[in-house]
């Protein structure tokens, strides 16, 4: 995930629960189901923004945010790509390993091109997944959880990986790589509060992980819904509005289908839906809330934890790079 400050509910839908269930897994015998690494992309940020003033400021938002949701550095080393060297070393091999035009023709590009309104591309942003395969794969990632979007880029790393395995046997561990699958997440669109576009802290549209209460609820009262519904008892489509699809995620099943029918019936006003909704919101997100705040207390606990991330997966990292080199002969002196 790039550093991009305090993280909002899609950021939660989207990754972090999925990120903490599977680091939570357990197999039929007790023990954990994956070994999981979880990387802070201060490199990948450079692809958009070239201002890194407050990148330190936003890497301890977000690792903030992850502990409080329940990632264990214990279990999961969390650590800053451009504090292991390898990314870079790896990324610049890979980049002999795929063409330009299979990167030009990657839709998530496409896509970027077309929402941020980009006239030129620099470089960079062209290797995004090239450096993405180097993220994965220098940690031998085989399970990468992703929303849809990163589809394509896991696929690409696929192939390098392929091509990597091909070209390069090591003469003791056979294929250096394994060629990962996408672990897609079941909400990886959530809305934003103004419905017309993914939750993102650019469009402004975003419920925070940090937001107390009586923020969600100010944000609610913002968000859109069945715009064919004026009138508190008009009958209202759930499925055309933006609340409902929050509904969906936070209120139980029960509560769901109630609310579809009196919404649908015009016994439920929007004003009293959106109540409902910011309140179970608030109900999930108050331990993490308070985890929050012991964390913003304790900033040194929070850096020593990404310290201590970055030395564990600094040893990772150096041994895939041993391997690679050796595999390659890259260093062999005779
Ligand atoms: P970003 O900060 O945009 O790089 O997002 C990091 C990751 O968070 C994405 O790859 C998604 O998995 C997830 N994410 C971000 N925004 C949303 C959203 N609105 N809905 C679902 N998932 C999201």
């Amino acid at each position: 995930m790039r550093p991009t400050g305090k993280l909002h509910l899609g950021h939660y839908t989207g990754a972090l629960e999925n990120w903490v269930g599977q680091q939570n897994q357990l197999t039929e015998t007790g023990e954990r189901a994956y070994e999981t690494c979880f990387l802070i992309a201060d490199y990948h940020n450079l692809t958009t923004s070239l201002d890194t003033s407050e990148i330190y400021q936003h890497t301890m938002d977000m690792l903030i945010d992850w502990l409080a949701c329940g990632i264990d550095p214990e279990k999961s080393p969390l650590f800053r790509q451009s504090q292991v060297k390898e990314h870079a070393e790896l990324f610049l091999l890979f980049a002999m390993l795929i063409t330009s035009s299979r990167l030009e023709r990657n839709p998530t590009l496409k896509e970027q091109v077309r929402d941020l309104n980009m006239d030129s591309l620099i470089y960079g942003h062209l290797g995004y997944p090239v450096l993405q395969a180097a993220d994965i794969l220098l940690y031998k990632g085989n399970v990468v959880p992703v929303g849809e979007d990163q589809i394509p880029h896991v696929e690409i790393t696929r192939e390098i990986a392929r091509k990597f395995n091909n070209h390069y046997p090591h003469p003791l561990v056979g294929e250096v790589f394994p060629e990962p699958e996408p672990k897609i997440t079941k909400f990886s669109r959530l809305l934003g509060l103004d419905g017309k576009a993914k939750m993102s802290k650019s469009l402004g549209n975003t419920i925070l992980l940090a937001d107390g209460p009586d923020e969600v609820l100010k944000k609610m009262r913002t968000a859109v819904t069945d715009t064919q519904k004026v009138r508190k008892n008009d009958p209202g489509r759930p499925e055309v509005c933006t609340v409902f699809s929050y509904h969906a995620r936070f209120s139980s099943p029960e509560e769901l289908d109630a609310i579809a029918e009196e919404c649908r019936s015009g016994a439920l006003g929007c004003v009293d839906c959106k109540k409902r909704c910011a309140a179970n919101i608030s109900l999930e997100l108050a331990p993490i809330l308070e985890k929050r705040r012991y964390y913003e207390t304790h900033l040194g606990l929070v850096k020593t934890i990404l310290l201590e991330g970055e030395v564990k997966a600094r040893a990772i990292a150096s041994r895939t790079m041993q391997e690679v080199r050796s595999a390659m002969k890259l260093g062999e002196t005779i």
